[in-house]
């Protein structure tokens, strides 16, 4: 009997690799995030929205920062104002990333299937929600 071992487990080279990688790369995200976080707490300035700037319309993103901002310091109901719609969706947007990081670390596949559905309804409505929020802003 042929004995293989499954590609999920600790002793793969490959899925080693992966699991490094993905750690390094979320560890440098979270320490520009929380650099950035500091930084605005700290001097109540953030990086300009370049659409804002050129057109003076907001977009989807839009008051991310302040949102952020806002959560760090336990104010909910600021934060939501911020951004409505990354405030609702966000922790959704985060589920998913956490499925597809987690299915290449163990597979080295980060196709999600007929989940990828919802990063595209999330797309549509964010597209959605920044025009709306210029035309009746909140
Ligand atoms: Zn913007």
């Amino acid at each position: 009997m042929l004995l293989t071992k499954p590609l999920t487990t600790n002793s793969n080279p490959e899925f080693k690799k992966r699991l490094r990688a993905t750690v390094i790369k979320y560890s440098v995200i979270l320490c520009v995030a929380a650099a950035y976080l500091v930084f605005v707490l700290c001097t109540g300035m953030g990086i300009p929205c370049l659409f804002h700037e050129s057109t003076g319309l907001k977009c989807p993103g839009c008051g991310i920062s302040r949102m952020l901002a806002s959560l760090v310091r336990f104010d909910v109901v600021s934060a939501f104002w911020y951004n409505p719609f990354l405030f609702t969706t966000g922790p959704l947007i985060i589920a998913y990333l956490a499925c597809c990081e987690v299915k290449y670390v163990r597979f080295g596949d980060r196709q999600m299937g007929k989940w990828e559905i919802i990063m595209w309804v999330e797309l549509a409505l964010a597209i959605a929600y920044g025009i709306l929020r210029n035309v009746f802003p909140i």
